[in-house]
């Protein structure tokens, strides 16, 4: 159901579909065939059929296992199926559920699976901060698979003129760069530098920080992802690979100074060693990607002369969602995607180690 007709069939459940595990760290991802009729639904659970799926570097990142964050597999609690970006339609509801949604709702599934929604932290709006929340693919089973069980409350109601395969990689890579130029404080006309605006998350953030009117500097390397992060509004592309003074070339790139902000949405720990230098004074660096075992080195006195800041932003919360989904509805904001049967997972890991891909991977997920 790439489009938006739905027919009653596609609601029926089967006694057999296709998920995508791993059991080791490291992989390899395995299909594994289940009975989705069988399955049980517990209080505020919804079944979701999962018809396309985007493939995050956070999927490879869980399946490597080098976060300081214990997955599924790492807890012992089995194989885990990977996922997070998930976009299907609501296939049955468990008690309780009906309060949020209904059956042929078309929701999406997100990183954040579910939060406790009555902490301090849940209630000024910082859902991925509440101690309870759970992860879609990491501690719990997530997308990679043609039927999910998800909670209703979180699920995110996708707007109904957005293809699913197009919706899919705003549901973690869209709301995660959205979230974070809100955290940048950009107003129009100010110079945003996008380390990693080749990959699924930065081609996001070139287009948001576009819609917001900043002047993008995007960063990345490789002819495909300069054509791409071009395309789709950068001023200037520099290559990290090719550059023999990023500081420079970023400085010069932004009228002497220095940008406003950097959005580092960047996979690899060498992005952040530069980018809080050429960020100018008052500048803030806003830490997105999450290579393993790295640290951000601020000098103490530059910081404090230059009065710049540092700032995690961690995905987003569900009115954030809503936004950035309807940003992409309203053909803001568009995701270049390639298609992939949810049968090619490895190869995309492998393609994605390799930083082969431009744009995002969408699986589909009835291949
Ligand atoms: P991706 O593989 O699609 O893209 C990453 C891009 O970074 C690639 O184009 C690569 O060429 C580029 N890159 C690597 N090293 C670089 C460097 N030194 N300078 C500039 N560019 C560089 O990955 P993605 O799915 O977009 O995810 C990016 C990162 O963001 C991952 O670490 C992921 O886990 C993380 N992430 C964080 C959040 C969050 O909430 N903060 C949410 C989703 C993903
Ligand atoms: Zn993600």
């Amino acid at each position: 159901m790439p489009g938006n007709e739905l027919q009653a069939t596609q609601l029926d459940i089967p006694n057999k579909a296709t998920r995508a595990i791993f059991d080791k760290l490291g992989g390899p991802i395995k299909n594994d065939i289940y009975d989705p009729s069988l399955i049980n639904l517990q209080n505020g659970e919804a079944l979701v059929r999962v018809f396309y799926s985007g493939v995050c570097h956070t999927d490879l990142h869980a399946m490597i296992g080098d976060w300081p964050a214990p997955n599924k597999v790492q807890t012992g609690g089995g194989p885990l199926v990977g996922g997070h970006e998930g976009a299907g339609v609501v296939v049955k509801l468990g008690p309780g559920a009906d309060e949020f949604l209904k059956v042929g709702d078309k929701v999406g599934i997100k990183w954040i699976a579910d939060a406790c929604l009555n902490c301090d932290y849940c209630r000024r709006g910082h859902e991925p901060n509440c101690a309870q929340a759970k992860c879609s693919g990491y501690t719990h089973d997530g997308s990679f698979q043609q039927y999910a069980v998800s909670w209703a409350r979180y699920l995110t109601p996708l707007p109904n003129e957005l293809p699913l395969d197009e919706a899919a990689p705003i549901l973690c890579a869209g709301v995660t760069v959205y979230r974070a130029l809100k955290e940048a404080k950009l107003t129009p006309g100010q110079y945003v530098a996008i380390p990693g605006a080749g990959g699924g998350l930065g081609h996001l953030a070139v287009q948001y920080a576009n819609v917001i009117g900043c002047r993008v500097i995007a960063i990345d390397t490789g002819s495909a992802k300069k054509e791409l992060a071009t395309k789709l509004g950068a001023e200037t592309f520099i290559d990290f690979k090719t550059s023999k003074d990023l500081i420079g070339d970023v400085r010069k790139a932004s009228g002497g100074e220095g940008v406003h902000a950097a959005v580092v949405a960047a996979s690899g720990a060498a992005a952040y060693e530069m980018a809080l230098e050429y960020c100018r004074p008052c500048g803030k660096l806003v830490a997105v990607g999450l290579p393993a075992k790295t640290n951000i080195e601020a000098n103490v006195c530059f910081t404090v002369f230059q009065a710049k800041q540092v700032k995690g932003s961690y995905v987003g919360n569900r009115q954030d969602a809503i936004e950035a989904l309807d940003l992409a509805a309203r053909g803001k904001v568009k995701t270049v995607f390639k298609t992939m049967g949810l049968s090619q997972l490895n190869d995309v890991y492998k393609a994605m180690h390799d930083g082969t891909l431009a744009g995002r991977v969408v699986l589909d997920c009835n291949k």
